[in-house]
């Protein structure tokens, strides 16, 4: 049956069912649960961009509209939230984070704001003295090219373990780095692994050593796995638990409404499965399988997409595969060498055909396919394996939306290829203004004014951007990557016009980009995005109005309320 046939069949249905329901219930319709008004309230729905007040019932928008007509709709049970002059939006989508690891970094020590090694080596000298002898010291989110100043010695762009194994000794430490694509090992830790100047490492990914030979703490890629597994953490499921449980905490505090995990294993599915049964799923999640589990997929391949239109807060319908690796670790996979690095391209983490299998199969199966790709090989790799797929299977590709997950260095030709093959870029605008002040050492001007984070040449080509943070990379905060969306600076507004200023966003274009646009990234369109009659009543309320305040009072814009399913799970204070 053609698409549009189903959808003539399902209005026929809802007419009869509204009319019964209207013969029912003809005396007194029901009053919302809510309305919500006083404020700056932008829709995104173009028949009505901004509204005075909103009713809200059963979890839905019932009305978007005037405050003259909402108000002869309020019962006596009707809550009222008087949002005082703040602005409310579509609820915030978070296309693309960890969830888990976002939990457990908020478990371990978080280095994601520290200024120098030095910091980092007091953090770790402190847990030490807190530590059981031998206990593992963990933690995550150092990044070196944000260090205010060098630490000291550097090999390969990166610090060497002396400092951090001078204050544990006999602790091993391990602490990843902000992008996840790196870690960073003192000697005891290295000794447990019995990683030493003899030991190469031939996968994809590599132990650096200084010129005596010595490897000097740092581990990319892959050769992370040298080290990690030895620490004895099979997280159990109280573990899971918690680790979930913070991270839910963290996107409601955040004004996240729904949240991409990119990247989830069986076992963290049973989880969610568990808080969704115990109604403890606050955040509306939409988790990608993790296809390097050939079990978990074929499980999936079998049961089909798990997917809900109606009121869902638990959609698996994606796959997530990955590509290469990341610029900072100068892992991300290039057509030409590393400007700061001789020969050098980057590491390729799959075989294409790989990525052709699973496209392949994901289409058979109704599943949307998300290829995590940070350098321009890697994206016209895989736009390469997506063109092949889609074009030998164009009978049932007809609405497939696979992502490219960051996209953020390509080259020219391959830009008008992801409107071309219908691929949505999943970018995250913060990574701009965290990496752009070094990634140019890493690519050089002209591949950075062609292809690093060009916003506007993809939309100009009509290409779907959905934004988000990576978070545990980046902090959650979606008001620091709409500030990095719409000025392009870091967060201490440098440079003052913004890097490659002709790619900024406009606010309209990327408060689109976190709601109608990321709800299309999931096929959400018709129940997410913006206010409109009918609506999942999710809405992100902020302190002050991010579509007017200038450029350089964006930041101290703070999350006032976070409402989901027409409740307020999140209240500032
Ligand atoms: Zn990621």
């Amino acid at each position: 049956m053609s698409k549009l046939g189903i959808l003539c069949c399902s209005s026929v249905f809802f007419s009869i069912i509204f009319i019964v329901g209207l013969n029912n219930s003809a005396a007194a319709p029901k009053k919302p649960d809510m309305v919500i008004y006083n404020g700056a309230i932008y829709t995104m729905d173009v028949q009505k961009p901004i509204v005075e007040a909103v009713a809200v019932t059963d979890g839905k928008i019932v009305y978007a509209g005037s405050f003259k007509k909402v108000r002869r709709m309020i019962g006596k049970e009707t809550v009222l939230t008087d949002l005082q002059g703040k602005t409310m939006t579509p609820g915030f989508i978070e296309s693309h984070g960890h969830i888990f690891s976002l939990g457990k970094a908020k478990m371990r020590h978080d280095l994601a704001g520290i200024k120098n090694y030095q910091e980092l080596v007091n953090i770790v000298e402190n847990a030490v003295s807190k530590a059981a002898p031998g206990e593992w010291i963990l933690g995550r989110g150092w990044h070196q090219s944000k260090w205010d100043e060098p630490p000291g010695l550097m090999v390969r762009g990166f610090q060497t373990h002396h400092a951090l194994t001078a204050v544990s000794p006999d602790n091993p430490v391990f602490l990843k780095h902000a992008s996840g694509h790196a870690g960073f090992a003192n000697a005891k830790a290295m000794e447990i692994a019995g990683v030493d100047s003899e030991t190469v490492f031939t996968d994809d990914g590599e132990i650096i050593k200084d010129d005596n030979k010595e490897p000097t703490g740092i581990f990319n890629e892959a050769a992370q796995k040298l080290i990690t597994k030895h620490i004895p953490e099979q997280p159990s499921k109280e573990v899971l638990r918690k680790q979930l449980s913070l991270a839910l905490q963290e996107c409601v505090s955040n004004g996240i409404t729904t949240f991409d995990d990119a990247g989830a294993t069986g076992e963290q599915i049973q989880m969610y499965q568990e808080f969704l049964a115990q109604g403890k799923l606050k955040v509306r999640i939409r988790a990608m399988l993790d296809g390097k589990d050939k079990l978990l997929l074929k499980q999936w391949y079998d049961r089909g997409p798990k997917v809900n239109f109606d009121n869902p807060f638990l959609t698996i319908r994606s796959i997530k595969l990955i590509s290469d690796g990341a610029l900072g670790s100068r892992g991300a996979w290039l057509l030409e060498p590393y400007t700061d690095r001789q020969n050098h391209y980057g590491n390729n983490l799959i075989r294409m055909d790989k990525v052709y299998e699973v496209a392949t199969d994901a289409l058979r199966y109704g599943f949307q396919l998300c290829v995590h790709a940070i350098g321009d090989r890697a994206n016209r790799e895989v736009l390469d394996q997506y063109e092949k797929a889609l074009k030998e299977n164009s009978h049932i590709a007809k609405d497939h939306r696979f992502r490219i997950e960051h996209a953020q260095h390509l080259s020219a030709q391959d830009i008008p290829r992801f409107s071309k093959l219908g691929v949505i870029a999943s970018m995250q605008g913060i990574h701009m203004s965290s990496d752009r002040p070094w990634a140019i050492e890493r690519l050089g001007k002209q591949r950075i004014v062609e292809g690093a984070y060009v916003w506007q040449k993809l939309l100009q080509s009509a290409t779907v951007i959905i934004n988000g943070t990576d978070a545990p990379v980046e902090p959650i905060n979606p008001v620091a990557c709409f500030y990095a969306l719409v000025t392009r600076q870091t967060l201490k507004a440098d440079p003052p016009d913004g890097y490659e200023a002709d790619q900024k966003m406009s606010r309209e274009q990327a408060l689109r980009s976190y709601t109608l646009d990321a709800a299309y990234g999931g096929f959400e369109e018709n129940i997410k995005g913006s206010i409109s009659v009918g609506k999942l009543a999710d809405f992100t309320v902020f302190s002050q109005d991010i579509m007017k305040v200038p450029d350089d009072k964006l930041l101290d814009t703070t999350i006032e309320y976070t409402i989901i399913n027409g409740k307020i799970v999140y209240k500032a204070g």
